[in-house]
């Protein structure tokens, strides 16, 4: 109920009105003249806050120039991209994980998150209790102290992650984030990132060439033609978030069916 005293609801204020991603009728060209190459677009796409989005197309398609432009990496050539109601800014308002961790050699794992929440402008006192608790919130243990040599690549990727988190970011944007990794790493961080992420409930776009991943990722999938990448499917995931495990949730009559009618608008847009 409204009362004649209480403040006019701004738009933008009232949480749910301002999509966490909104791109409208986006185009981005590479280069000019005769070696311009159009890479996406057009492109209209909303993404609501606490959605976790999976962007699936084959390679070239135009995915990670994209997410380059939610990240605010980019400017698009056609359209606009808003980021929480704003333009982005790079390095400001989203945590980002590439496919190669890129942490920082000659510190130790502790100190690549700890760099994080320092740039954030976190008090020391506060930081070093962060850490810890950001690294065990994504399986890493007595590791703080490593240097990041002497950890696996799975686990120098979970130290990735840990770091995208460690600022409150309102957007988490992943860039195959799993690709280099092999096979059982890979689920295992599928399985820890749907559960920090269930968790957390960061709005999340996630790139990625597999199938798989995306339906077992996803709350929302959109499958990108060929380049110029634009929009061939865009599909809710209507499975449970949290409280389920791997196995049961790829066991679900449904799972098998997103699988089969994502696969194939995949391979149809390919
Ligand atoms: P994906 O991530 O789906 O593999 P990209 O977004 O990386 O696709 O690339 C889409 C297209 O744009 C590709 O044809 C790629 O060669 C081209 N492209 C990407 N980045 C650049 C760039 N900086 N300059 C010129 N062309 C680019
Ligand atoms: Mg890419």
């Amino acid at each position: 109920m409204s009362s004649p005293d209480a403040p006019p609801v701004a738009a933008g204020l009232s949480g749910t009105s301002v999509a966490a991603v909104e791109i409208d009728d986006v185009t981005h060209v590479y280069g000019h003249g005769a070696a311009a190459v159009t890479a996406v677009g057009p492109v209209s796409l909303s993404v609501p806050p606490g959605e976790f989005l999976v962007l699936v197309g084959a390679s070239g398609c135009g995915k990670s120039t994209l997410l380059r432009l939610i990240a605010g990496f980019e400017e698009p050539t056609g359209g606009t991209v808003r980021a929480g109601g704003e333009p982005p800014r790079p390095g400001r308002g989203a945590g980002l994980v590439f496919q190669q961790p890129r942490l920082f050699p000659w510190r130790t794992v502790g100190g690549n998150v700890d760099l994080a929440l320092r740039y954030a402008g976190v008090p020391k006192k506060e930081r070093v209790a962060r850490v810890p608790q950001l690294l065990a919130d994504v399986g890493l243990h007595d590791v703080e102290r490593r240097r990041v040599w002497q950890i696996s690549g799975g686990q120098q990727q979970r130290v990735a992650i840990a770091r995208a988190l460690a600022v409150d970011n309102p957007l988490l944007l992943l860039d195959e984030p799993f690709a280099a990794l092999d096979a059982l790493t890979r689920e295992r961080l599928q399985e820890d990132l749907r559960r920090v992420s269930a968790a957390t409930g960061r709005t999340s776009v996630f790139v990625t060439h597999s199938v798989d991943e995306a339906v077992f990722l996803g709350s929302r999938v959109v499958v990108l033609t060929r380049r110029p990448g634009r929009i061939a499917l865009d599909l809710p995931i209507p499975l449970p978030r949290g409280g389920i495990g791997p196995e049961e949730l790829r066991a679900l009559p449904g799972y098998a069916a997103l699988r089969a009618e994502i696969g194939h608008a995949v391979r149809a847009a390919a």
